[in-house]
């Protein structure tokens, strides 16, 4: 029998700059795992565009094939976790950092790793929420953990017009918040609306609170999804209503936050941290199961784009620079 050759986008270090090709690699190339699964789709999430580009040094071994998240068909399993033919779902773990990810049509894992797709949920589907779409769920479970409910007052998101903002937007509008979507592009107004937000505000009025440098501002939003960082972060936090909660997911506007303890000494504010990586499979199992009842794909459909593996190296320029609108779907096998 003929070997098996299929597509993978190949990450190479060149003369310190990071390149990458789309060729026909095979099984011998694939890293070791005891769980071997057809790749039918991937997605594009902001640590992939910072891996596609070779930033965070998050890769220190080439050739590298990225991808943090996909959902396929598994083709065979040694862990005894999976049968063939069953559909998965693999986000986190590193995978497509430190070891090899979506971006190919097959996929050598560990079986641990993996999560079975939702009864009736598609490869596509799981894909147009992914690492992103899992993210801002996790961030919604945190708060409502943390008590948060919509008779609470408006839930606030950042960076609303991105993938994890997007994808918070909806949730929260299912959810039953008033949704305010914070963004720096103005033009998406409609779209943002459209997903279920009430109210648009400008990134700017954040930044704008934070450069007022006071521990306290007029008290605003019971609780907030921040999928942005750094000066936006900081000019919500003194916005918060007594007892309020700021899920941390993320960094597009900067790793560093310079803010007082006032909010959470004065307001009882929190601060919750969220990672998608290292979640353990039974929370991850349950987020899983609630997108796939909050989220039917008619619903996703506003916020997806498709592309094919050749795009992503002009589209991680493209995520990196806060233009991409809702989540990108990457259709990788058949
Ligand atoms: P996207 O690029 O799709 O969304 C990020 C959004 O942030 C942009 O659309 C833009 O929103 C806003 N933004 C971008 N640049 C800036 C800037 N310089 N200043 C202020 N706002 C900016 O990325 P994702 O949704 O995939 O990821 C969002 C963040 O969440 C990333 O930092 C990512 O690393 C993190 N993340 C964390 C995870 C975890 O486990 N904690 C998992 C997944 C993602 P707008 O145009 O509306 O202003």
């Amino acid at each position: 029998m003929a070997e098996e050759r299929f597509p993978a986008l190949v990450l190479e270090e060149k003369e310190g700059k990071v390149v990458s090709e789309l060729r026909e690699i095979g099984l011998e190339d694939l890293p070791e795992g005891d769980t071997l699964v057809a790749v039918s789709h991937s997605s594009l999430n902001y640590k992939d565009g910072m891996i596609l580009k070779g930033l965070g040094r998050l890769v220190r071994r080439y050739p590298h094939v990225g991808g943090i998240d996909f959902a396929g068909t598994v083709i065979s399993c040694q862990s005894g976790l999976f049968q063939p033919g069953e559909r998965v779902i693999l986000t986190g773990w590193r995978v497509g950092e430190t070891h090899w990810g979506g971006y190919a049509a097959r996929a050598r894992v560990k079986g641990e790793w993996l999560v079975r797709l939702p009864e009736g949920m598609t490869p596509e589907w799981a894909m147009a929420i992914g690492t992103a779409g899992l993210t801002a769920m996790l961030a919604l479970m945190a708060l409502e953990r943390q008590g948060l409910e919509p008779a609470a007052g408006d839930l606030l998101v950042t960076g609303a017009a991105g993938g994890v903002g997007s994808v918070a937007v909806m949730l929260g509008a299912r959810l039953g918040y008033r949704v305010v979507a914070s963004t720096g592009r103005p033009s998406e107004e409609a779209y943002l609306k459209g997903l279920g937000a009430a109210e648009i505000l400008p990134r700017q009025a954040l930044l704008d609170a934070a450069a007022e440098k006071k521990p306290l501002l007029s008290e605003r939003f019971a609780g907030a999804v921040d999928t942005v960082g750094g000066q936006v972060l900081a000019g919500l936090l003194p916005q918060l209503r007594y007892g309020g909660a700021v899920a941390a997911c993320g960094l597009a506007g900067g790793a560093e936050l310079h803010t007082t303890v006032i909010p959470f000494l004065l307001r009882g504010v929190s601060l919750l941290g969220i990672d998608s990586v290292m979640q353990p499979r039974p929370v991850r199992e349950a987020a899983w199961r609630r997108l796939a009842e909050l989220l039917p794909p008619e619903r996703l459909a506003p916020v997806i784009s498709r592309a094919k593996l050749a795009d992503l190296p002009r589209l991680a320029e493209e995520i990196l620079a806060g233009r991409i609108r809702g989540r990108v779907v990457v259709e990788v096998g058949g």
